[in-house]
């Protein structure tokens, strides 16, 4: 029988930790087939990113068509699209992505900015409202916002915030959520809130943690999984994920998951 096929639209990592070499790892640990369109190169490793080549959005479009023309794709995931033209055309395609996650990289957990500066309204006005699944982490949900998102009252509330503009859920990650000792995300969907937590891992093998998750949620969503029960799985996964490499020493910074 024929995998699942699954699509992400993102930049590549070439320290192998993050973006592409990411989804692709989660999608394949899924059993998953999965396909890509790549929106820029990075030059990086586990200590930061060197340095970043878009990659021209009328050559994005012409990967989304030979893909999308070919593959029968069931769910997709868009991570770093670096411009806001590259998120402006992802959006005029969002017809033909079923099961969209977006996870609206702006910056790097180094501090290096992966998406044009002061730019970042292209993501609401755009795309959320063609996502099924927005999965900003309390620093994005910050500068979509324009406020400090910081504790899980700001993240209920910027969660709504977010969800007005469209996408059918929000997840906002609390990885660093201020007075909690757990790794808790916040899920608004449909008027309701909940929470989703797991037990914090105390490593600095964390570099790709937000790529996993919303590759591991289009996954599952790309097996037919409600969102609910596909957000949950993604967070117990990235959770042992994160468990088996906590002790790896791969390379001077932040080193990767393990998958
Ligand atoms: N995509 C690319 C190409 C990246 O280089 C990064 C971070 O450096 C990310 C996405 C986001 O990574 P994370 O999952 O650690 O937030």
């Amino acid at each position: 029988m024929n995998p699942a096929v699954a699509l992400t639209i993102a930049g590549s990592d070439s320290g192998g930790g993050a973006g592409i070499q990411a989804d692709l790892k989660t999608f394949a640990a899924h059993r998953v087939f999965g396909t890509s369109v790549i929106t820029a190169l990075t030059a990086q490793n586990t200590a930061g990113v060197k340095g970043i080549s878009a990659v021209d959005p009328g050559f994005v479009g012409a990967q989304l068509d030979a893909v999308l023309a070919d593959l029968p794709v069931a769910a997709v995931k868009t991570g770093m699209l670096a411009t806001p033209e590259t998120v402006a055309l992802v959006a005029g395609y969002a017809s033909r992505l079923p099961g969209l996650v977006v996870d609206p990289v702006l910056v790097a957990s180094s501090g290096d900015r992966l998406f044009t500066r002061d730019a970042e309204r292209a993501y609401l006005d755009l795309l959320f409202p063609h996502a099924a699944v927005v999965t900003p982490n309390l620093r994005e949900a910050s500068v979509l916002l324009g406020r400090d998102v910081v504790d899980v009252d700001d993240a209920i509330k910027a969660a709504e915030d977010l969800a007005a503009t469209g996408p059918a859920c929000v997840v906002v990650k609390g990885g660093h959520l201020r007075g909690s000792r757990d790794a808790v995300d916040v899920v608004y969907a449909g008027g309701t809130v909940e929470l989703l937590s797991s037990p914090w891992i105390d490593t600095a093998n964390n570099h790709g943690t937000g790529c996993t998750f919303a590759a591991a949620t289009a996954a599952r969503l790309a097996l037919g999984q409600p969102v609910a029960e596909a957000l949950a799985g993604a967070k117990d996964y990235v959770h042992t994920a994160l468990a088996a490499s906590a002790g790896w020493r791969l390379g001077a910074g932040h080193g990767p998951l393990a998958w």
